[in-house]
């Protein structure tokens, strides 16, 4: 499918990597630290990896035990550690999950597949009534998710009743405001060609 789609011959035969996916039940286990794909690895759709180094370090750093005994730092290391790939690993399920294509057997069963009740309770609290909530050490916040949500067409049925406490010209100014920010935005950035003719352009395919 790759080959078959490039717009040139390939400059390299395809390298196909496969992986495991999961996560050590204890990234810390007495002396001895999981960072890094020996601690756990989901997949590379959304560049996780090198975030969990980094936030592992952190929070190791910052439970750094004292005493011989830190069953207490280990535990809640750990435990922290779960939360964050478990956030992550709902955020990934929710790309395939929400898809809407049904021309393959791959999509009609990421459609249909069962997921994990802290998604199917973050979905429906979302359809409900727009709840989005972020767990504090989530990587992903609430605009990341909404992305995902809108891009894929799960609406929520109904808005916050927050919203109805505030004036109506005073929302439509809000609204307003942020449609512009982003139309600035939007016209001052290149095109995606455009910038990929001027910063990484392949020579080869435009002789
Ligand atoms: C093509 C590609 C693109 C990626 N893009 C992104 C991205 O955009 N964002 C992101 O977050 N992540 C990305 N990743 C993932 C990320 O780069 C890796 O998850 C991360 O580098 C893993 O770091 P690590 O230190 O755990 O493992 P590695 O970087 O694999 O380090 C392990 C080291 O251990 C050495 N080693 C192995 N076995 C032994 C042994 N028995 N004795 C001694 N040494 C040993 C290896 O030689 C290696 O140097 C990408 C990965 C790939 C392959």
């Amino acid at each position: 499918m790759l080959l078959a789609n490039l717009p040139s011959t390939a400059l390299a035969e395809p390298r196909q990597l496969r992986f495991v996916t999961g996560k050590r039940k204890k990234s810390w286990n007495k002396n001895c630290l999981a960072v890094g794909l020996s601690s756990g690895f989901m997949e590379p759709l959304e560049s996780t990896s090198i975030h969990l180094i980094q936030s592992t370090i952190m929070r190791f750093l910052s439970l750094f035990p004292r005493r011989d005994n830190f069953d207490i730092e280990m535990n809640r290391f750990n435990n922290d550690v779960d939360r964050e790939f478990r956030t992550v690993r709902d955020f990934l399920i929710l790309h395939y999950k929400a898809t809407q294509r049904d021309d393959s057997e791959l999509w009609n069963y990421c459609r249909n597949m069962e997921i994990p009740d802290s998604l199917q309770e973050k979905l429906d609290l979302y359809q409900s009534g727009s709840w989005l909530e972020r767990d504090k050490q989530e990587l992903f916040g609430v605009d990341s998710w909404l992305a995902v949500l809108n891009g894929q067409h799960v609406r929520a049925e109904s808005y916050s009743p927050l919203v109805d406490s505030l004036p109506k010209d005073k929302l439509e100014s809000i609204l307003r405001e942020t449609r512009e920010v982003i139309a600035q935005c939007a016209t001052a950035m290149p095109s995606h060609e455009d910038f990929i003719r001027k910063h990484c352009a392949d020579p080869t395919l435009h002789q």
